[in-house]
């Protein structure tokens, strides 16, 4: 009896533990970096790129999911240990991979292994969730110093499947941020060109489109201005969806 307890309660444990199941289809939001390796910060420290985007996925997501669309948000590293993030996380069910790399380690996709790159871990999890399209969020920095001419804002994407997608996702985004994103355009990832770009051709080989916003800069400070104020970050985090949304909508 003691024993069948023990096993009943091993299943409940391992059963609460898996990821949550997802329909095929979501959207996959990707926090780009990691507790770990949190990415670019600014020379004044108050921002970074894990922070602000563990902070803000779950908006995201939220404004996704308003509209109708499934929307899963993964990490591929290990969940933050600190409040508030933690929490902020949570809320957002974020599936964390428990893959920690320090974006310079280059994994072959599970799927397509002649495809090398960082974020694979990621690009493979959207694969097997068969992904109606993956945004990957970052911000962008051009140093360690502040500049003071804006540099170019970017929505990268795969080279084949992802250009509708970014151009919508820039298009939304210049409507609704005209001064903070009149500059910003669409820069595709080209197979054999760029090596680093090996997650997002894995995911063009599965038929995936996928984005990755680098628009804003954490270096420049009317960038840092505008997203260490907490309603404007929810802004963009709510346009970043509508753009997403409207490509989806231009889907059916
Ligand atoms: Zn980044």
């Amino acid at each position: 009896m003691r024993y069948l307890f023990f096993f009943l309660l091993s299943l409940l444990t391992t059963a609460c533990s898996l990821p949550p199941a997802v329909g095929g289809g979501a959207v996959v939001i990707d926090i780009g970096h990691q507790t770990t390796a949190r990415g670019a910060a600014s020379p004044d420290g108050t921002i970074n790129e894990y922070e602000f985007w563990c902070t803000y996925a779950g908006e995201v997501k939220a404004a996704i999911e308003a509209e109708g669309y499934s929307c899963v948000v993964l990490n591929r590293g290990l969940a933050p240990d600190k409040e508030p993030l933690k929490a902020a996380c949570r809320a957002a069910g974020v599936v964390q991979l428990n893959k920690p790399d320090r974006g310079a380690k280059r994994y072959p996709s599970t799927h397509y292994p002649e495809h090398i790159g960082c974020g694979m871990v990621s690009a493979d999890r959207a694969i097997d969730l068969q992904a109606r399209c993956v945004v990957f969020l970052h911000l962008n920095s051009t140093g360690r110093k502040w500049v003071s001419k804006a540099p170019a804002g970017l929505i990268l994407c795969n080279c084949k499947q992802g250009r509708e997608l970014a151009g919508t996702v820039c298009n939304v985004l210049r409507r609704k941020h005209p001064n903070l994103m009149h500059g910003v355009k669409v820069l595709p990832r080209y197979i054999g060109t760029q090596p680093s770009a090996g997650w997002l051709n894995a995911l063009d080989a599965a038929g995936i489109p996928a984005i990755v916003f680098e628009a804003l800069y954490v270096n420049y400070r009317p960038h840092v201005d505008y997203l260490s104020r907490e309603a404007q970050a929810r802004q963009l985090a709510r346009s970043l969806a509508a753009g997403v949304v409207e490509w989806l909508q231009m889907q059916k």
